[in-house]
């Protein structure tokens, strides 16, 4: 899939649309969802234009790779989850329901976040 400029995740990078800032470095952007479905749960994406893990994973360069990786944890820390555990969650593609079509990680805590997937039927 080719990545569209005008996702809300690229507005949000530019400035065009508000966001809840947690935490940002010179590769990473992370910040609260919008419809929270835990006490704690951030999105941390990447400031370049990736659609998805796949899409980071063959062509992010190394030091975004690392950046990313890194900022995961830290707004864990940063939002005093990091003790009391976490998920994090990243939907690619349709039977995910990857709802933005930028790379984003769903860091959700604060409280037992319940069973990892629907179970099958
Ligand atoms: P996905 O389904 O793509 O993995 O998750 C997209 C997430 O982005 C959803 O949890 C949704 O609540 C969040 N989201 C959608 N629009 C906005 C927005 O404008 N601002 C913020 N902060 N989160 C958003």
């Amino acid at each position: 899939m080719a990545y569209d400029p005008n996702n809300i995740f690229a507005k949000i990078l530019r400035g065009e649309i508000p966001c809840q800032k947690i935490d940002e470095d010179d590769h990473t952007l992370s910040f609260a969802d919008i419809h929270p479905q835990a006490p704690v749960h951030i999105l941390v994406i990447p400031k370049g234009a990736y659609v998805d893990w796949a899409d980071f994973a063959a062509n992010a360069s190394a030091e975004e790779i690392h950046a990313f990786t890194k900022a995961i944890s830290r707004v864990a820390e940063l939002s005093g989850i990091s003790e009391t555990g976490y998920r994090v969650i990243s939907n690619i593609g349709a039977n995910s329901h990857q709802e933005v079509p930028h790379l984003h990680m769903h860091v959700l805590g604060g409280a037992p976040v319940g069973p990892l997937v629907m179970t099958m039927a």
